[in-house]
């Protein structure tokens, strides 16, 4: 169990422009969800970059189990922190080696178990297991690359994942489909989701609206949805 503690977090990308996160504090407690929204240039991307230590604050600070980010190495917090981008990266291999890639020499059982967790389990039964572990990776549509790249890091077992956009590039129905099953298979599992849109977000533990580098409202889904 890890618990992360954001304190007061400035982030400034150029010297010459407002900070992209400008005083922001929050807790990600073990097992809770925290979903981070807000409208495009709030700030989201840049709180994950420094939650992977990809960004350097300008003031503020992270601590991962009390510890400071910045007395761990870029493995450690890797180790710890597992981010999802909004367009994972597919091989252009077997879908094997596109799950096996951070977990080399899992056993069929292990895959097994990571494609049910995001609900791929019933097309590799259809398909059969050998065919489908050796498909190519470049044939899944965007829905399914999403599980795939969610089952990749469900195998490397991070205690936290970082959520950036999971359904951007999908249509409607099929965002709708994905968000809820991720809000299935990430349950009791820390998380922090970032998303534009608060639909389906009535099963997170809190959600905080980022606005221009600041926190502007924090609160339960039906707080926000019923505000004026
Ligand atoms: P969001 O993810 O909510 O769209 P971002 O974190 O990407 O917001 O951006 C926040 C602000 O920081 C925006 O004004 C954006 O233009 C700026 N920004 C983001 N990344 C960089 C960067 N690498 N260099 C300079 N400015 C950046
Ligand atoms: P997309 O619309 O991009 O395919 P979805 O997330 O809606 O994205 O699709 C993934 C879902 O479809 C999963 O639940 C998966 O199990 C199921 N699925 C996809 N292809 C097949 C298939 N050939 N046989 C059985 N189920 C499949």
């Amino acid at each position: 169990p890890l618990t992360i503690e954001i304190d007061d977090l400035v982030v400034r990308h150029t010297p010459d422009r407002p900070a992209a996160l400008d005083g922001v504090s929050l807790t990600l407690a073990p097992g809770r969800r925290v979903a981070l929204v807000g409208p495009s240039g709030a700030g989201k991307s840049t709180l994950l970059g420094a939650l992977m230590r990809l960004v350097e604050p300008e003031s503020g600070n992270i601590r991962i189990n009390g510890i400071d980010i910045r007395d761990l190495s870029p493995e450690d917090v890797r180790e710890r922190v597992t981010g999802l981008t909004q367009d994972p990266y597919i091989f252009q291999t077997t879908l094997r080696d596109n799950l096996t890639f951070a977990c080399p020499g899992s056993d069929e059982t292990t895959l097994a178990e990571a494609l049910r967790r995001v609900k791929l389990d019933a097309w590799a039964e259809d398909t059969g297991w050998n065919t489908f572990l050796g498909e190519d990776g470049r044939t899944v549509s965007g829905g399914q690359l999403q599980r795939l790249a969610l089952a990749r890091a469900l195998l490397y077992a991070p205690p936290v994942l970082l959520l950036d956009e999971p359904a951007e590039s999908l249509d409607e129905a099929t965002a709708d489909h994905l968000m809820a099953d991720l809000l299935d298979i990430t349950h009791g599992h820390t998380t922090l989701l970032v998303t534009h849109r608060l639909r389906g977000l009535d099963r997170v533990d809190e959600i905080l609206v980022l606005e221009d580098g600041r926190i502007t409202q924090r609160g339960h889904h039906t707080d926000l949805v019923a505000a004026p």
